[in-house]
């Protein structure tokens, strides 16, 4: 390709509404532009590497024997209203009508429409085990659509779904998944790790999350430092410390801390360490139950672990108004002691004796409290938020914590929705059983954008070979210089001839701005075609990554580019 003859702006600012680095470097190198809010357009550069991504998803998806086709992004109400997901799915489902008033929605995702399909499909025992998959644009209504390809409203997304006759049936696909999914990641050049997740409300089955890792992540991820375990925060362990508490010194008082409402507050005041005082939460549930959850003063509580002992979907801190009703006082004061409510205690409180705890009255602390002598916990459960340092719930070593960017996830769905939409097949002995599922999702934008967090320096992108929109750029030093326009095109047709792909800078700019704009785009070698290499028959070829400049004969420049290249995309 033609620089001059492309369609390739790039920015020298950046956008004002781009907060991490992958956005501000798609904007800025021509890649997207936005259309609406969490919508884009892929602009051919762009458009480039997301078919990068798409083929190797493609090519590994179709070695672990998964089958292509392509379903339609809007869905009938009905297929949504048959699994019930159609009241619980939320705002992030765009529902829409049509001219007979009729309801649809654009699809988030796809099981419905695939365990439809394979419903009608599929008959006997003889056409199982099944893997389908798809590359397709979803919708999904974000709250906060934000960070470009990350998080947008409209993106692309490999989605697979398995059918099989029994659970050790889709075990065995769900591993040869997962073991393609690190393939893929591997291929993309993309530093990785695969974290056991959350299942949610389907819980039982397992599930695991592929996480780019990058600093601007929006998840934590744990991961031992002397095993395999690895788990998003949102899942990871953390053990009982099975502390004797030790024999309280003080007894309980009641203090006055005059407006100190938060740990931090009160610890200072009352000239204590946060990990001093008992932090209560009063929590309110999705089923309008209300309890209160104990903690260290110095721990966060896990909502999801707090969300699995109660049975229930989801919980919220309680409004003002309800904390009143419940201790009798302002929220900054509640505190366990003579608390007529449910109370359930993280691991740790057990053993937590000269504590600080609120005194259920305005500007009122109790000091000295001890656990169980001064209050009873109905439950002691593992509820707080994995930290670094934490023991391994595995083995005797220490929890480490990374920032990840969630690329992929893999899913043991078993019978949800086949039960739901009634998918069954007719078993060798002619009895009808119903199918067990698994599904599997890949974000292919993110992927280009995680690469791209992963993989940048000041001057711009640095792609990974693998996903690179163009492998070489050649760059004209002059284009009117008629020996180096003639060289640089009969490298770049070289290349082409050798199935390299590349992109030849013959605009005619300033060389400075030439070399800003190639860094910009991240392409991976650029070759300089310049007056003075050529007097000495020769051509400069530069690494994008190291930076590294070489001066190479040019007879010899197409075999080393090759060469290059092979060993990249090899790596
Ligand atoms: P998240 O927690 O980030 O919202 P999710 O759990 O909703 O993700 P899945 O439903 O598992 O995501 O979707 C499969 C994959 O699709 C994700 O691993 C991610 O790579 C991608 N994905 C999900 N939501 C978005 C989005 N809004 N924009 C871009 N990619 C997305
Ligand atoms: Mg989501």
């Amino acid at each position: 390709m033609r620089y001059s003859q492309y369609l390739l702006s790039t920015l020298k600012e950046t956008p004002a509404d781009a907060e991490v680095v992958s956005h501000q470097l798609m904007m800025r190198a021509g890649m997207i532009r936005k259309v609406a809010a969490g919508i884009y357009s892929y602009l051919p550069l762009g458009l480039r590497s997301i078919r990068k991504v798409e083929q190797i998803v493609r090519e590994e998806m179709n070695r672990a024997g998964a089958i292509e086709l392509l379903m339609p992004m809007v869905v009938p109400a009905e297929l949504w209203q048959e699994s019930g997901r159609w009241e619980q799915y939320g705002k992030e489902l765009l529902r829409i009508k049509d001219r007979k008033d009729s309801a649809f929605c654009l699809g988030p995702t796809h099981e419905e429409v695939i365990t439809d399909i394979v419903r009608r499909e599929v008959r006997s025992y003889r056409q199982l085990p099944l893997n389908l998959y798809q590359i397709q644009s979803k919708f999904r209504d974000e709250i906060r659509p934000r960070f470009g390809l990350m998080r947008g409203r409209e993106f692309i997304m490999k989605d697979a779904y398995s059918f099989d006759v029994d659970e050790a049936g889709a075990d065995v696909v769900y591993e040869k998944m997962y073991q393609a999914y690190r393939r893929i990641f591997e291929r993309c050049g993309l530093r990785f790790r695969a974290v056991e997740a959350d299942t949610g409300n389907i819980g039982g089955s397992s599930s695991h999350e592929f996480m780019v890792l990058a600093d601007s992540g929006e998840d934590a991820i744990v991961s031992c430092d002397s095993c395999e375990y690895a788990a998003n925060v949102e899942k990871a362990e953390v053990c009982d410390p099975q502390a004797e508490a030790p024999t309280p010194t003080q007894t309980l008082q009641k203090v006055a801390t005059p407006a100190r409402r938060t740990i931090e507050e009160v610890a200072e005041f009352l000239k204590a360490r946060p990990e001093q005082l008992i932090k209560t939460l009063i929590v309110q549930t999705d089923a309008e139950e209300t309890v209160a959850v104990l903690l260290r003063g110095d721990r966060e509580l896990n909502d999801i672990k707090l969300c699995r002992l109660l049975g229930c979907n989801a919980v919220e801190l309680a409004s003002e108004e309800l904390v009143k009703q419940v201790t009798g006082a302002p929220t900054g004061f509640a505190g366990p002691v003579g608390l007529k409510a449910r109370v359930l205690a993280d691991f740790e409180v057990r053993s937590m004796v000269d504590a600080i705890t609120g005194a259920n009255e305005l500007d009122a602390h109790y000091t000295g409290v001890a656990c169980g002598r001064d209050f009873a916990v109905e439950a002691f459960a593992d509820l707080r938020e994995a930290v670094a340092g934490d023991p391994c719930p595995r083995c005797s070593g220490k929890l480490e914590i990374w920032r990840g960017i969630e690329v992929g996830h893999v899913f043991k769905l078993g019978t949800k929705y086949s039960t739901a939409l009634d998918a069954s097949f007719l078993d060798a002995q002619g009895q009808e059983q119903v199918l067990f599922m698994g599904c599997y999702g890949i974000g292919i934008g993110r992927t280009v954008a995680a690469a791209i967090e992963q993989n940048h320096d000041a001057n711009g992108i640095i792609f990974p070979m693998p996903l690179a929109p163009f492998q070489v750029i050649v760059t004209m030093v002059n284009p009117n210089d008629e020996p180096v326009n003639q060289a640089a095109v009969a490298l770049y047709e070289e290349l082409l001839e050798l199935g390299i792909e590349v992109l030849l800078d013959d605009r005619d700019e300033r060389p400075g701005s030439k070399f800003k704009d190639a860094d910009l785009l991240g392409i991976p070698l650029r070759v300089t075609v310049g007056a003075r290499g050529l007097k000495e028959s020769s051509l400069e070829l530069q690494e994008r990554r190291s930076g590294q400049r070489e001066m190479i004969p040019v007879a010899e420049v197409g075999a080393v580019v090759v060469e290059r290249v092979r060993q990249a995309l090899s790596a």
